[in-house]
């Protein structure tokens, strides 16, 4: 039985490329990929990607980690979204003046009263009815029994029997990948010191700021972990097994950057965030194991994308604030969540995604504030910003370094925030296409046409939809949720 299993086969992928039937020439810039492809198929069953999604070595993403560069000690505190370490850059007179004026705020409502497309009416009102984001319960509640209490032995599943049940019941709680690593030495040097903690735009003149507004984490020698007024912790006598999710955003909303649908695209990614947290703290409570996470890169101990990015369900992207998911491109929603159960390691993708962004750089070139990177390459210095060491990242990734604070300072003082980064990116296109499964085949297997794909992107007209337009997204007829969820599971579910 033939295991190359997409809706593309490899005929038509060849015929979509021009190829087929050709044996020297162009074919055979092909070759080397094509040799390899039932071996690319490795995921396990219960996680089937695309065929052109390889596998990579356990804990080696297609982003080069130097391990040796990261000690643990990054505070979150001073990520680039607090008044404090905007400060640092503009000075406390300037980011003061800026919060007080309301500015974003005011100009939205004067758009809206104006009836400036994209901030019309029922879009205001739709984006302040958005439902939708963190919740506050680290170790979840006890809504099921335990087994002790239900008189059974706690559930002993293989690693990879735990993972197929963590991957379905994620999947029915509205992820769209799960990835999944062990914690260990290194990963935990990826750990926050502090947490943002839901302070967004509070850490001002005070500082350090009380850690009952910014709670430390800490590894404690325990069997289980708790959250408290000043800390939330993690168990360090267990073995803890980091997940990264991915939740899908709505493409449509995100092509309409910047407007008032860029907040309600921004707010799409938590639309499943109940179900996600309670869900599963509660079905591993109930088989006798534990479960954290607040479903929130500001209350939980680590960069959502990089547990994303190791546990194979994710790429990361040029604008790294994003990871980038082979099925769900640029829109998507990271999170992060730790537990006991035994789980079998995934690993790190590579679908090209990243590679491509070195002969991409669309959303650079579209970055209203020259934040993102144009390099042709990443690298492992992080730049200066306005001559100033970047508090904001942390090293030991080989990456393209956005510039958060300049970044941040642009779209949360202007109508409409930004976004163009999300909507323009190459990977934002309607995936179920047989164009773009075409494509996006090439793109892992054959770099040497990503500078043609890239002009290829440009002219099927992707990217931000036009000021005048925005409001046509009440004309669209889209699916449940916003997104074509369908994309997701490669086989639908069925192609055993
Ligand atoms: S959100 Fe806007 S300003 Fe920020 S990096 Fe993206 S394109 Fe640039
Ligand atoms: S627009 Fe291009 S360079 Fe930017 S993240 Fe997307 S693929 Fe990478």
């Amino acid at each position: 039985m033939s295991t190359f299993h997409s809706t593309v086969t490899r005929r038509e992928f060849m015929k979509g490329l021009g190829l087929a039937g050709a044996g020297v020439g162009a074919a055979s810039l092909t070759s080397p990929a094509f040799h390899d492809l039932d071996e690319l198929l490795s995921s396990p069953s219960y996680n089937k990607r695309p065929w052109w999604v390889k596998s990579r070595e356990i804990g080696n993403p297609t982003t080069d980690i130097d391990w040796s560069m990261m000690d643990g000690s990054f505070d979150q505190r001073l990520e680039a979204h607090h008044i404090h370490t905007h400060a640092l850059y503009i000075g406390f007179d300037e980011m003061e003046a800026l919060e007080s004026q309301n500015k974003r705020a005011n100009e939205e409502l004067a758009n809206m009263k104006a009836n400036v497309p994209g901030y019309s009416h029922p879009t205001y009102a739709l984006d302040k009815a958005s439902p939708g984001g963190p919740t506050k319960t680290w170790t979840g509640s006890k809504k099921v029994k335990s087994p002790e209490e239900l008189g059974v032995p706690r559930w002993q599943g293989s690693p990879e029997e735990n993972s197929k049940l963590l991957h379905a019941a994620t999947r029915l709680w509205g992820a769209s990948q799960i990835g999944i690593s062990t914690v260990d030495s290194n990963s935990k040097k990826m750990h926050f010191k502090y947490l943002k903690t839901g302070s967004e735009g509070l850490l001002g003149r005070e500082w350090p700021p009380p850690l009952t507004v910014s709670k430390e984490f800490k590894w404690v020698n325990e069997d289980v972990g708790y959250e408290n007024t000043t800390s939330i912790t993690l168990p360090g006598n267990k073995q803890m097994y980091l997940i990264g999710i991915v939740t899908p955003m709505s493409k449509e909303l995100w092509r309409r950057s910047p407007s008032i649908f860029k907040n309600i695209a921004n707010g799409t990614r938590g639309l499943r965030n109940g179900p996600l947290a309670q869900g599963p703290h509660a079905f591993l409570y109930g088989l006798g194991y534990h479960y954290y996470t607040h479903m929130s890169d500001g209350n939980d101990p680590i960069s959502s994308p990089a547990a994303c990015i190791m546990g194979g369900a994710a790429e990361m992207a040029r604008q790294d604030n994003f990871c980038f998911t082979p099925e769900d491109g640029s829109c998507v929603g990271t999170f992060a969540a730790w537990t006991d159960i035994p789980l079998a390691p995934e690993a790190p993708i590579d679908a090209g995604m990243f590679k491509f962004c070195a002969t991409c750089g669309k959303c650079a070139e579209f970055c209203p504030s020259n934040s993102i990177s144009r390099e042709k390459e990443p690298t492992w210095e992080i730049p200066l910003s306005r001559g100033k060491e970047r508090v904001y990242h942390f090293p030991g990734k080989k990456a393209y370094w956005c510039d958060g604070d300049t970044c941040h300072l642009y779209y949360a003082y202007n109508a409409g925030g930004c976004g163009i980064c999300y909507g323009t990116c190459s990977f934002n296109v309607d995936t179920s296409a047989m164009i773009h499964k075409l494509s996006k085949g090439m793109i892992s297997t054959v770099p040497l046409f990503n500078g043609f794909l890239f002009n290829i992107s440009k002219s099927f007209g992707y990217g931000v939809v036009p000021p005048e337009e925005m409001e046509s997204w009440w004309d669209l007829s889209l699916p449940s949720l916003g997104s074509d969820t369908s994309i997701e599971a490669w086989d639908i579910g069925y192609n055993k």
